[in-house]
């Protein structure tokens, strides 16, 4: 697709939008603003179509209460439910490497909560794009193959210049509203620290989790479970297959999360440290080699056709992002009195961290929701929204930030030790919580509850922590007052 021009001097005030990214979050952007009335709106990705598979992203989000503010306002959470598994079916099967099988039903950590949606992001994006193309494309021009290579400011009209990469074409285009929403690289968020190093300065905080490897292996539909019996996977069942051995660099486990859609091949994640083994291992023989002996339960040769673990083996895979953001989410560029352009920063591009907390998705509709909220209280005039965006927003994305940091970050079998220990503290906390409330439960818990900001959550996570010691000193007194008295008696 051509990419239209934004050069146009008869352009409106709710007019010519590029978004730079047609991941979750810049879909739903153009969608949005659609909804509102903005016209002439292009979404630049650099995939090659909307239908690209991309194989180390075929990942599993968990569509929350927070990502439904905004399907509802798009009208989409019945189409989510209906290609989703709802988290009220979870069931995982442990499959031990005797073979052994055991199936739960986890229990929800807050039943209260709304009903939330298991999609493969692949299904998401879909879902988004679909939208546009069926009932926005008068609105909306979607462009793959499309690149923002750099952007500038135009020194006479202070207007925005974003230069894009099409095939061997480079074009130029001159948004009044440019969205970065290109993920955790972004080349707009870049390119704003360049004109204001202090606000677009990403800010980390390292997390156990982070740095962590991953890769992702196809299965096929309905493979099978064992070689002797009929056994099937089944699509909407979670699985978590351990592998024989057990010592660092060579444990391993295979999580596989629910899947609506029985013919879609079933993803399986791997994620471990950067020294494991398997990262080392360089042809398809030498995965399935050692797959066959790491986990003697399954079939792994008649389960993994060569192609896809050749696949597996050359593929880089990616590493967990230490948790980050930047406080800087908007930028306004003026000529005397007016603007001439505005530019807001969205989802990965300002907040990214490992998915423990399922929130990095959720967290990027949220951020759109607001948007939506922000435009309709300034009716869409930019000077007043963007910065006012800003003020509401820039606190939670901190906030998310650092409760990434904490709330569940050894969850990937790193060390058995750290992850009981973390379940037992979770368990405690949520038991004191109950008992003394104004204690609250852990931050993990707290996030089921989409009505409450991230910023709420971290403060009475903070307070929560501070209480606990100061109950924990108390009773450590106590019992030493206690002792000493019985002591003296004695
Ligand atoms: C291994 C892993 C597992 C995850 N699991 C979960 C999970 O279980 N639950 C959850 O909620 N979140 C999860 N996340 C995080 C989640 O995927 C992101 O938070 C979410 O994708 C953010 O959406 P986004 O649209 O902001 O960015 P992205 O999804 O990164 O989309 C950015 C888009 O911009 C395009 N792009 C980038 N640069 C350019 C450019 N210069 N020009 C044109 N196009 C460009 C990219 O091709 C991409 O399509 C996971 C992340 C990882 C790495």
């Amino acid at each position: 697709m051509m990419i239209p021009s934004t050069v146009n001097e008869s352009r409106s005030a709710h007019s010519d939008v590029l978004v730079v990214g047609g991941g979750p979050a810049g879909l739903a952007t153009a969608l949005m603003l659609a909804k509102r009335g903005w016209t002439r709106i292009i979404v630049l990705e650099q995939r090659r179509s909307a239908a690209e598979y991309e194989p180390d992203k075929s990942f599993n989000y968990l569509i929350d209460g927070r990502g439904q503010k905004l399907t509802d306002l798009l009208g989409l959470t019945d189409a989510v439910s209906q290609i989703g598994v709802p988290n009220t079916e979870f069931r995982i099967t442990r499959i031990q490497p005797n073979g052994k099988r055991k199936t739960s039903k986890l229990p929800l950590l807050d039943p209260r909560r709304k009903t939330a949606y298991w999609l493969p992001r692949r299904a998401l994006v879909h879902l988004l794009y679909e939208t546009i193309e069926q009932q926005w494309k008068d609105h909306i021009t979607v462009c793959f193959n499309a690149r923002c290579v750099s952007m500038e400011r135009e020194q006479n009209t202070q207007r925005l210049e974003v230069f894009v990469q099409q095939g061997d074409e480079i074009e130029r285009l001159q948004p009044f509203f440019l969205i970065g929403c290109d993920g955790i690289q972004s080349i707009v968020r870049q390119t704003l620290r360049q004109w204001d190093t202090e606000r677009f300065e990403i800010q980390q905080f390292p997390s156990p989790s982070s740095r962590l490897r991953y890769k992702v292996l196809s299965l096929p539909p309905r493979f099978p479970l064992d070689a002797h019996t009929q056994d099937q996977a089944v699509a909407t069942m979670a699985y978590a297959i351990r592998s024989k051995w057990r010592e660092r660099g060579r444990s391993l486990s295979l999580g596989l999360l629910p899947l609506k859609d029985d013919t879609a091949p079933r993803t399986a994640n791997i994620v471990t440290y950067p020294d494991h083994q398997i990262w080392d291992l360089k042809t398809g023989e030498q995965l399935l080699d050692f797959l066959a002996q790491a986990f003697p339960q399954l079939p792994i040769r008649q389960i993994i056709p060569i192609e896809e673990a050749d696949r597996f083996a050359k593929s880089q895979g990616g590493a967990f992002p230490v948790p980050q953001f930047c406080s800087g989410l908007t930028y306004l560029l003026k000529q005397q009195d007016s603007i001439s352009a505005g530019v807001l920063l969205l989802g990965d591009a300002i907040h990214c961290f490992p998915p423990d907390i399922g929130q990095g998705v959720n967290s990027a509709l949220e951020d759109v929701f607001v948007l939506n909220e922000v435009l309709c209280q300034c009716q869409d005039d930019l000077a007043q929204a963007l910065p006012q965006y800003e003020t509401i927003r820039a606190n939670d994305v901190g906030a998310v930030v650092r409760l990434a940091q904490i709330a569940a970050p050894w969850q990937y079998n790193q060390n058995r030790l750290r992850g009981r220990l973390w379940l037992v503290q979770f368990l405690l906390r949520l038991g004191i919580s109950r008992l003394f409330p104004a204690i609250s439960p852990p931050a993990f818990f707290l996030l089921q509850n989409h009505q409450l900001s991230y910023e709420e959550i971290w403060n009475r996570e903070q307070r929560g922590s501070l209480r606990l010691k100061i109950l924990s000193l108390m009773v450590m007194g106590g019992l030493l007052v206690g002792s000493l008295v019985a002591g003296l008696r004695s």
